[in-house]
C-alpha cells in the first residue's frame, strides 16, 4: 500500500514517513500543494495524508482539487491540522476529506484511521 504524504515540515515528514515505513507502507512525499497535486496523479497512492498548512495553496484547496477530478476522487484523504477546532473538522468534510486528525500526531490513532480507510477502499474496489 502506497501513501502520499503532503507535508512542508521536514521534521514531521521524516518522523511520519519512518513510522509508516516501519508499518510496511511505501511512502512518497511532497513538500507543497502543487507537488502534492501532481504526485496524487503520477504516483496513484492508495491514501493521502494532507497537511493543511502548506506554503503555496493550503491543504483544503489541494483536497478540493483532487476530489473534483475523476482520476483522483477515489483516493482517501486524511487532513492533518495543528488545531482541534470544530470549524476545521467541518471544513475537512466540506472540502471532501475522508477523515481528519490533529497534530502532534498520535500515531496509533492515525494508523487506525489509515487502516480503516484502506479497508473501505478495498471493499469498494471489490464491488466495482
Ligand atoms: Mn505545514
Amino acid at each position: 500500500m502506497k501513501i502520499l504524504l503532503i507535508e512542508d515540515n521536514e521534521m514531521n515528514r521524516d518522523m511520519l514517513s519512518r513510522r509508516l515505513e516501519r508499518r510496511g507502507y511505501s511512502v512518497v512525499m511532497a513538500v507543497d500543494g502543487e507537488q502534492g497535486r501532481a504526485m496524487a496523479r503520477s504516483e496513484t497512492p492508495d491514501l493521502i495524508l494532507m497537511d493543511i498548512g502548506l506554503p503555496d495553496m493550503d491543504g483544503w484547496e489541494v483536497t478540493r482539487i483532487l476530489k473534483s477530478f475523476e482520476e483522483t476522487r477515489h483516493i482517501p484523504i486524511i487532513a492533518l491540522t495543528a488545531h482541534a477546532l470544530v470549524t476545521d473538522r467541518q471544513k475537512a468534510f466540506e472540502v471532501g476529506c475522508d477523515d481528519y486528525d490533529t497534530k502532534p500526531v498520535d500515531f496509533a490513532r492515525l494508523s487506525e484511521k489509515i487502516e480503516g480507510l484502506l479497508a473501505e477502499k478495498r471493499c469498494h474496489e471489490l464491488q466495482a
